[in-house]
């Protein structure tokens, strides 16, 4: 179906951080900062829009939000961290099923907002 959701089936490597039935956090094989983790509900959905528009959003943000959670206590992120969501093409997002970007280990000082 996807690329997210091949990685989700582990027909495609990832190295793991976290997982349960809900959700799946593997690291950025492409990471910007020490930590980099995507955090990534195990169901299809193309984007945070997508998402809101379906009965099941509540739960999912809800498990994401506990996900995000572990992954900082996992990576000791206890002094703070980024949660980065690229939605669409004018947000920059490539992979069309919904993720969160958990990005921390450094002091983060570029900021656009
Ligand atoms: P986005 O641009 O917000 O859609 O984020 C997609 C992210 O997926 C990028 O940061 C990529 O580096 C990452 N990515 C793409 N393919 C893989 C992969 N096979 N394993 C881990 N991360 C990946
Ligand atoms: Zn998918």
């Amino acid at each position: 179906m996807c690329i997210f959701c091949d990685i989700i089936d582990k027909k495609i490597p990832s190295t793991a951080v976290y997982e349960n039935d809900d959700v799946y956090c593997f690291r950025d094989i492409n990471p910007v900062a020490p930590t980099h983790v995507l955090v990534v509900p195990k169901k299809h959905y193309e984007d945070i829009l997508d998402l809101a528009s379906k009965e099941d959003a509540d739960k999912v943000l809800g498990e994401v939000s506990r996900a995000i959670s572990k992954v900082a206590e996992i990576d000791n992120l206890g002094e703070g961290f980024r949660v980065i969501n690229n939605c669409r093409e004018f947000g920059g997002q490539t992979v069309k099923h919904i993720h969160f970007h958990v990005i921390g280990g450094l002091k983060l000082t570029e900021k656009m907002i």
